[in-house]
Parts: C-alpha cells; structure tokens; sequence
C-alpha cells in the first residue's frame, strides 16, 4: 500500500496507524494540518475491503476537514480517523476505549468526534480514556445534537443563494425542493416554513416523509421525482452524488444548497452548474454548523452565543464564496477549495514564523 504516492496524500503532517490485538483494533488516524488548531474530525467505523481503502478513506476525509474547518474560520485543523471494523465477535465498548487510549498517546495532536458508523455511546467509552473527544451526549461541556445547528446554517445559506440569484432579501414563497428529512433535513424545513417557503420534500422513510408533511404542509414527491420539481431551490439533505450527468440536466432551479457531504458526484459538476445558471453553495462551506457546534466543545464550556456568532460568520462566507466566483468567473466549488488553501498556507506560515 502506497502512502507518500498515494493519489490523495496531500502533504498530511501525519498519518498514523493505531492497533490493539487484543480487542481487534485497526484505525488509521490522519492529521492533515494542525497549522490553525488541533486536527479535529470525525472517527468513521466501516467494513473497509482492506487498509488501502481505509487509507484513502482517512487521507480524503481528513484534507476535507481542514478546509471546512478553515472556512468556518474556527481555531482547528483538519483531521479524521477510520477503524476497520473487526470480523466476528467484538466488544464493542472495549474496541472504542482501545481506540480512546490511542488518541490520548496522541497528546492532544488529534481531535476525534463522530461520523458515520459511530454512536454517542461509543464517543463516552473513548472518553473513558481521554479528554481529546467532542460532540459528547453528555457531560459539562457536552454540545449535544449537531443536527439542528447544521439546519440553521444550511437555511443561512439559503437564504444567501436566494438573494443573489433571485435578488430578494425573504423566503416568502419561494419554493424549495427538500431531498432527505432526515436530523438535518426536517430542521431546515421547520426554518424554511416558518420563513414562508413552499416545501416539496422526498424520503425513502415513509414515517419521516409523514410527520414532516403534516407539520408543514409539504407536498411529497417519489424520491426519484424529487430532481424534476419546478421549484427555485434544490437542498440536498441525504445522500452525496445526487448532482451528476443524469440530474443535472433535470434540475429546475438557480440554486443547489443543503445539508448533504460531497454533493458533486465529480468535482467539474461544480463548473456544469455554473454554465447553467444555477448558483451551488459549496458543501463544506453550508454544512459546517456541526463541526462549529462541537468546536464549541473544544473551547471549554459549550457557549451557544459563540456558536451562533460563527453561523452568521458561515452565512458570509458563503456570499464571498459567490462574490468571488462571480468576479473571477470560475465555479464555487473551485473557489471554495482555493480559499481554503489560502487560509491554510497563511496560517501555516504564520505558524512556523
Ligand atoms: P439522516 O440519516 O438523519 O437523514 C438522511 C435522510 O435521508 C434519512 O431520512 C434517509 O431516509 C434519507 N434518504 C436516504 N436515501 C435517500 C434517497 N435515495 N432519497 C431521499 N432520501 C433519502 O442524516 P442527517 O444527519 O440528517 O444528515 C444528512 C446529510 O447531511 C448527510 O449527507 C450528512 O453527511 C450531512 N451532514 C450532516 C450533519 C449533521 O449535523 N447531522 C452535518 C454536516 C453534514
């Protein structure tokens, strides 16, 4: 397995592989850069084939985070953390403390919190054996459900994207087609129908679909039909890829913005959009009031106020996201990914002095 050759190595400051024989741990934990802060992302647990894809897994996830954490303009770095899981019998309780003492070793140079595959449960047994946790269910510092934080910066954003494409400074009618009302998903309606938009929403679970129509007068689409909606707003809140060479041609609006990871299914979608006239707020630039919600775990006692302060500065981001992109004439995407890198070098030089 390759590491430095790697296609998705990109100067990581470190990546390191953590093992416990006894309780059949296997994690790779990659620090992307510490120049703003502790490396601090997510731990993902899933049946990698082998440790090449676990390797690419963390190698990517952990760049990411550096420029979402760079663009949230919050004091840490980029990191995440992969376990492979175990085949057979396991203990679970006993793999996450092993995974938990890993970390500690690390002094502090990674922050772990949850991601895909990992429960609040698991996050307090790695807090048996270490403070360098966050998005803790309980506890002093605990900061709870990222979800609803997530929905407020996404409908931030939103409302963004709508003012510059449609030129209005309200939601009034405005019609928004919701795909996934999932956590994040039903709290982004909740904002979107209390400002007046008009929802047209699609699952795959039929109770959610249900409970968020009643509440706020949705009207529900198949989940495939979702994309065909003459609405002015897609909102992605599922699944990542949903805009690619089969959707994009269907899509109806001049905005894509929602919750959803890796909406692109390839990068010059972001460029495909664009030549359509449809304005797409960057993923990890809209979706970052989870990570801002837990980074507020990380200052110490969990302060709300701060939180909210750094979705207003989320919400700006995303304006000179499009600002950019506008005067520069390239694609959001494009223009999201090299502000990051800006920021990151800057801090990087700043750092070494
Ligand atoms: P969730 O699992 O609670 O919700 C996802 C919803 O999408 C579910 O209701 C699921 O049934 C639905 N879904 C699955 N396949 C679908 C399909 N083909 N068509 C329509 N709906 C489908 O997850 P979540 O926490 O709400 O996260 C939603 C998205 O936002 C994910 O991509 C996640 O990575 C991203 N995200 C979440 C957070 C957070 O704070 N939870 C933060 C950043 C990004």
């Amino acid at each position: 397995m390759s590491a430095f050759e790697h296609p998705s190595f990109d100067e990581h400051e470190y990546v390191l592989f953590a093992t416990d024989p006894e309780t059949q741990l296997k994690a790779l934990i990659a620090v992307h850069s510490t120049a703003r802060g502790p490396a601090t992302g997510g731990c993902r647990l899933w049946k990698y084939p082998d440790s090449t894809a676990a390797m690419e897994d963390v190698l990517r996830l952990s760049k990411g985070m550096s420029y979402k954490n760079a663009m949230a303009d919050l004091p840490l770095g980029g990191g995440k953390s992969v376990i492979m899981r175990p085949e057979g019998d396991w203990d679970r309780d006993a793999l996450f403390q092993a995974f938990g003492r890993a970390i500690e070793a690390l002094n502090g140079l990674y922050i772990t919190a949850e991601d895909v595959g990992v429960s609040p449960d698991d996050m307090m047994n790695i807090h048996k054996e270490t403070d360098y946790v966050v998005g803790l269910p309980e506890g002093e510092a605990a900061s709870g459900d990222p979800s609803p934080l997530t929905a407020e910066g996404v409908f931030k954003g939103i409302g963004v994207c709508v003012k510059h494409a449609y030129g209005r400074d309200d939601l009034e009618g405005v019609r928004v087609a919701v795909q996934g009302v999932g956590h994040v998903g039903e709290y982004t309606c909740g904002h979107l129908h209390k400002a007046g938009a008009e929802l047209i929403i699609t699952d795959v679970n039929e109770e959610a679909l249900e409970r968020v129509s009643s509440k706020y007068g949705a009207k529900v689409v198949k989940p495939d039909a979702i994309y065909d909606q003459d609405v002015d707003v897609f909102a992605p809140c599922a699944l990542g890829g949903v805009v690619n060479p089969d959707t994009i041609d269907r899509l109806k609006g001049k905005v894509v913005a929602g919750a959803a990871n890796n909406v692109l299914a390839t990068p010059d979608m972001g460029e495909a959009l664009r030549k359509r006239g449809i304005l797409y707020a960057p993923d990890y630039v809209i979706n970052a009031g989870g990570i801002i919600n837990v980074a507020g775990e990380v200052k110490g006692a969990y302060d709300l106020n701060w939180v909210r302060g750094k979705l207003e500065t989320l919400a700006e981001t995303v304006a000179e996201v499009i600002r950019r992109s506008e005067s520069e004439d390239r694609p959001t995407n494009q223009v999201a990914d090299d502000m990051a890198r800006e920021i990151l070098a800057a801090a990087a030089a700043k750092k070494k002095g």
